[in-house]
């Protein structure tokens, strides 16, 4: 037989889903595992969510919609980005994707060249290099200082003749470092200056703990070379329902769009109605589940610092990042080994060294995991 691609065996599996599953299946066998391994909230879909939904599918929404979504959708994303997010956008701006992962791999397919490359700010989430090296492209990577976890002068000396795109995360996963204003006017002045595009992933936006969230498009000049990934998994816990979206300049969303249509055509229908009434329902639900995000990282930070760990900032999203000695996949294969708890190592972050606990999971979930940690 003929090998296979060898674009697609050069690209590492996701480090969050096969630790996860690795703890699914240890749970299938019935030990007692603990995963802060995926970032998913365990809650459910608000019902007002799933009624929409249902209601959809029993008036017979099962069919092709417009490939960049349901216009009641693309429009309610608009006004929602007009409101909340500081710069304007269009209907025709818009486009509904199959999760957030799939706005940011169509936006690589749409912007790079194979000569390109895309700056990451390491620890950077494990999606974005496969993506760009999907997408034909390379990737540098520029670390940001541990301590801070915000931006400074040295992310200029990271830009190479190659650098085309920067991929920007806040709240980010792994660290939980919301970028301040001044990391984002530095960000929007380096791009500015060398004419880069953005993807600015704000998938966390609703999940910050006393620090204010800015969007990068937001800033002097931004909005026409930014493409902003959000969605719908972690405000509204819709992680299944597969509903993200991107707003881009028109010649950027028209690409990705192209992208779309030959490849998943649009997100399922019936879903997409759900994602409709989660932005134009109640929105107590979302702070409901902030709220008790906090709680749950008020408990875990101080907790795992009281065990002598150095933690990162933890002002957004939910994930504790913890600095460990020695080799991080080690310590996380011999955590899920000795403690059952599962953990994903920093190294698929780009920042060995370190370990991502998520905190989407009770309180008593929680507990037991310090627990056990501390017998280490
Ligand atoms: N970006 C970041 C930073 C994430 O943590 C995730 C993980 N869920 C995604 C994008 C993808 O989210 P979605 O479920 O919408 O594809
Ligand atoms: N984004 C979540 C995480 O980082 C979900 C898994 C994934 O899509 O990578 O754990």
């Amino acid at each position: 037989m003929r090998g296979l691609s060898e674009k697609i065996a050069a690209i590492a599996p996701s480090a969050t889903i096969e630790i996860s599953n690795a703890a699914k299946r240890m749970a299938q066998e019935g030990i007692d595992v603990i995963s802060l391994s995926i970032g998913e909230p365990d809650f459910d879909t608000p019902e007002h969510i799933t009624d929409a939904c249902i209601d959809a599918l029993h008036r017979g929404e099962t069919h092709y919609a417009p490939s960049t979504g349901i216009p009641l959708l693309t429009s309610a994303i608009a006004e929602k980005i007009t409101r909340e997010n500081g710069f304007s956008a269009g209907q025709d701006e818009v486009i509904v994707t199959c999760g957030a992962k799939n706005a940011i791999y169509e936006a690589m397919e749409a912007v790079l060249n194979p000569a390109d490359e895309v700056l990451l700010l390491d620890p950077a989430w494990v999606s974005y290099e496969p993506c760009a090296r999907l997408a034909g492209a390379s990737v540098r990577h520029h670390a940001l200082s541990a301590e801070t976890f915000q931006v400074d002068d040295s992310l200029l000396s990271a830009i190479g003749p190659r650098t085309k795109m920067i991929v920007v995360n806040s709240p980010s996963n792994p660290s939980g470092a919301v970028l301040d204003r001044d990391s984002l006017r530095l960000i929007a002045d380096i791009c500015t200056d060398h004419d880069l595009y953005v993807v600015s992933d704000e998938i966390y936006e609703k999940l910050v703990y006393a620090k204010e969230h800015v969007s990068l498009a937001s800033l002097d000049g931004m909005a026409e070379r930014t493409i902003t990934v959000n969605g719908f998994s972690k405000a509204y816990a819709m992680t299944g329902w597969r509903i993200g979206y991107a707003i881009a300049p028109r010649p950027i969303l028209r690409q990705m769009e192209k992208v779309q249509q030959h490849t998943i055509s649009h997100p399922t229908t019936f879903a997409m109605f759900g994602a409709l009434a989660a932005l134009e329902g109640p929105q107590d639900c979302v702070e409901t589940m902030r709220r008790e995000f906090e709680r749950r990282r008020d408990y875990i930070i101080p907790a795992l610092r009281d065990l002598g760990y150095v933690t990162a900032p933890a002002d957004g999203a939910f994930y504790a990042y913890v600095q460990v000695d020695g080799d991080d996949m080690a310590v996380a294969r011999s955590w899920l080994r000795d403690i059952h708890v599962a953990v994903t190592p920093g190294t698929a972050f780009g920042t060995p060294g370190w370990l991502r606990l998520s905190y989407a999971t009770s309180m008593e979930n929680l507990k037991e995991a310090v627990e056990r940690i501390a017998r280490i």
